[in-house]
């Protein structure tokens, strides 16, 4: 018999309801009691869903972040909260989010780094150690939410970072290494799985997802002494990896002393057979079939047939098992009443993913007679995606197949081009520009949402977004800007605003996956070939144009950026896809152009976000990246000025694609950095224009004139003046008003400042 489990479930709730709770917690509007009691509720319904499994995993929820969760059962907390007063609890929140309930500005510390797990959109708190860490274990959570499934009935499967990876995701703040932290790491984790037993576990699911990364020797010996000493627990362990392939520690993994492998079968199927040859006989081998990264309905019929031989060679020693957590899909999709009803018949979320598991695991152990229909049924879903005329269209795939690298190639060089740019522009040296966005302001969210819903009509709209974009352009002009921009007034998110308006993308009403803490996104749902029915920004730049004697930069959202925030099919490579946006993107490019928009920025924020997991793959990435950005950008004439902006500065090992992109100027995220990143720029003598960020917008403070003329300055040090640019970090939309004009205004005085000294 195949035994049937989970990895982990999303917490947030199917109505965010988590959230809202910490929200109302954070404000002190609910006591940590009715936090609690809202944590306990999701907990108990989420168990509920998976009480048909054999085990149930248990310490996944997280009131913000699972390995913010670790670091406290381990309690390693950094010096600056472990001082303060307060409970627990509100030490938790300072390392999360810099403060407690109640606290203002003045007595909040600085939070825990976040960082994206692994090639996910989710953020963790990452966890800080120095030579001095110690390790001192709490397990009070994770044995309270034990006994806590427990008692509800479950046959509960504790869930835990395994001591490697997490010391892998640690982040040294002194000279130490953290992997000398190994042994002071190790008698904390034995204690735990000692205490895990003596409640009652006897699997204990030890993640170690950092074993599908390329480790140095001393990271795969680390693993070996690891496991040696673990396995000396009377504690099952169920080693478990997922995201990838595990490749060159294929067999350190299989040889690890624990009782069972987790693997993820849907990113690794090509090593499947490999792993049921080489797994040592007495060892459980769990198969992640089922996609915990996607949204699509599991192809059911073929994963049966490729399970099913090993299931009878394996027989109890194969578990079956979502790919990896769900915490990376949305919750449940029978909430969707407003949804496309032919492409929702393709899609499953968390809950219907669980019911798949169930369903193939009972074709394992009692056949697929046993559940005829329901395979049948899957099969139509199957079917019916792959032949509808929604899904694949021939003129775009016949397009794509028609790219030629002349498509992505500019007509002249940049130095011939930037000639020609400057005659038409007649810029000032160091010429100032913001990134897109200016204030999403109450009144602009308001109208939206009442032209949605129907309650605004489509001419009251856009006389209103016209207003906020004249707003826009008049402040500009005033503040003396060079080259101006409409302000992005009438786009809700950079990604959605592009998808609702090409063929091949939906969009859910309650498909909230968790980015960090309580923040929730939506990503659209890319499901067939891309075209765009008609120009998407024509109207609303050429209207701000005539508003101007200035230049109008006009605003779109780059291919690769698109991909990157959405979920993506899975019946096609990433780069179709791509190339499919690319070309769609490029026609709104041209018809900017051809309105007489002679600057035009392709925002490719995410592009760095998208590299594969494993270095030896970036280059395939990158390589499709460029070419994707090329095809949308570079069909312009040579008088055409074509930017592009990313939200990081970290460029030095990929600073060759950056240049390969050909835009005629970048536009970066650096003024945290003191301007240091851009020494890559200068070793690398990055060819065309930067403008690297002055300041940071994340924050309300006002930058000093003084300061950004110094950052200038020191990116005056590594590039050459004269290709320089001067612009806030990224775009404005998340301040307001107040905060956004004086913050221009002494930027262009810096600008002056510049100018007259050089
Ligand atoms: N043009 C976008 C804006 O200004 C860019 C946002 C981003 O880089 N994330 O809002
Ligand atoms: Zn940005």
């Amino acid at each position: 018999m195949a035994l049937l489990h989970n990895l982990g479930f999303p917490r947030i709730g199917s109505q965010r309801e988590l959230k809202f709770a910490l929200e109302r917690f954070w404000r002190g509007e609910a006591s940590p009691a009715e936090l609690q009691s809202t944590a306990a509720d999701l907990r108990k319904a989420h168990w509920q869903l998976q009480s048909q499994l054999d085990l149930v995993p248990v310490g996944d929820f997280s009131l913000y972040d699972q390995i913010l969760d670790m670091s406290f059962t381990l309690g390693n907390l950094p010096d600056r909260v472990t001082r303060l007063e307060g409970s627990e609890l509100d030490n938790y929140f300072r390392v999360a989010r810099g403060r407690s309930v109640n606290e203002s500005s003045l007595t909040c510390v600085h939070a825990g780094e976040m960082t994206k797990w692994f090639d996910t959109n989710y953020h963790y708190i990452v966890p800080e150690v120095t030579e001095e860490t110690a390790f001192n274990l709490n397990p009070e959570r994770l044995l309270s939410q034990f006994s806590e499934a427990q008692q509800q009935g479950l046959n509960a499967k504790p869930v835990i970072i395994g001591p490697v990876t997490y010391l892998w995701l640690c982040k040294e703040k002194d000279q130490s290494q953290r992997l000398q932290l190994l042994d002071k790491l190790l008698p904390a984790y034995q204690l735990l799985l000692d205490k895990l037993v003596d409640a009652g576990a006897e699997w204990v699911q030890i993640d170690e997802p950092a074993l599908v990364m390329d480790l140095e020797r001393d990271w795969q010996q680390a693993y070996e002494k690891a496991y040696a000493l673990l396995s000396k627990s009377r504690a099952q362990l169920l080693l478990s990896t997922y995201f990838g392939e595990l490749r060159d520690n294929l067999q350190l993994a299989v040889n690890l002393p624990v009782a069972g492998l987790h693997f993820d079968a849907v990113r690794g199927l090509d090593e499947v057979d490999l792993l049921c040859t080489t797994l040592p006989e007495e060892k459980v081998l769990s198969l992640g079939v089922i996609d915990g990264r996607n949204i699509w309905k599991t192809d059911l019929n073929a994963v049966l047939n490729w399970l099913e031989p090993i299931a009878q060679q394996l027989q109890d020693r194969l578990w079956i098992a979502p790919s990896c957590s769900l915490l990376h899909v949305p919750v449940d999709l029978d909430q969707e009443t407003d949804f496309d009803p032919e492409v929702i018949n393709w899609l499953a979320f968390a809950k219907q993913k669980l019911a798949e598991l169930s369903l193939l695991g009972t074709a394992i152990n009692k056949g697929r007679a046993a559940v005829a229909e329901a395979l049948e049924n899957n099969n139509q879903a199957i079917q019916s995606r792959k032949s509808s005329q929604r899904v694949h269209k021939p003129e775009v795939k016949a397009a794509v197949d028609c790219i030629t690298a002349a498509l992505g190639k500019r007509q002249s060089s940049y130095k011939k081009r930037a000639e020609l740019q400057s005659a038409l522009l007649n810029l000032p040296a160091y010429p100032t520009t913001t990134i897109g966005s200016f204030p999403q302001t109450a009144e602009i969210r308001k109208a939206r949402l009442q032209h949605k819903k129907g309650r605004l009509s489509e001419e009251r709209y856009i006389e209103l977004m016209e207003a906020e974009i004249k707003r826009a352009v008049d402040e500009q002009e005033k503040l003396g800007l060079d080259v101006l921009v409409h302000g992005e007034a009438e786009r809700n998110d950079m990604v959605e605003y592009f998808g609702q308006q090409l063929d091949g993308y939906v969009f859910s009403q309650f498909g909230w996956v968790q980015s960090y803490g309580s923040r929730c996104v939506k990503p659209p749902i890319l499901f067939g070939d891309i075209s765009r029915p008609e120009p998407m920004t024509v109207r609303w730049t050429s209207y701000a144009k005539s508003l101007t004697d200035k230049p109008m930069k006009g605003m779109l959202t780059g291919p690769v950026t698109i991909l990157n925030w959405s979920f993506v099919r899975d019946d096609q490579p990433r780069r179709e896809s791509s190339l499919q946006l690319a070309l769609a993107i490029r026609d709104e490019v041209l018809d900017l152009e051809a309105a007489g928009v002679d600057v035009i920025q392709i925002d490719e924020a995410a592009l760095r976000e998208g590299l594969p997991l494993r270095q030896g793959d970036w280059t395939t990435y990158l390589d499709w990246a460029v070419e994707c950005f090329r095809i949308t950008a570079n069909g312009v004439k040579d008088a055409t000025q074509i930017h592009t902006h990313m939200c990081y500065s970290e460029f030095n090992d990929i600073i060759d694609s950056i240049a390969q992109m050909d835009a005629d100027v970048i536009t970066i995220e650096t003024s945290r950095s003191d301007m240091e990143l851009l020494d890559v720029f200068e070793e690398y003598e990055y060819p065309n224009e930067i403008g690297p960020g002055v300041y940071d917008i994340h924050s309300p403070n006002i930058p000093p004139v003084e300061q950004m003329v110094k950052l200038m300055q020191r990116a005056a040090e590594r590039i050459p003046a004269e290709r320089l640019w001067v612009n806030p970090d990224c775009g404005l939309k998340t301040r307001n008003w107040d905060e956004v004009i004086p913050a221009l205004k002494n930027m262009v005085t810096a600008a002056e400042r510049l100018r007259g000294a050089s």
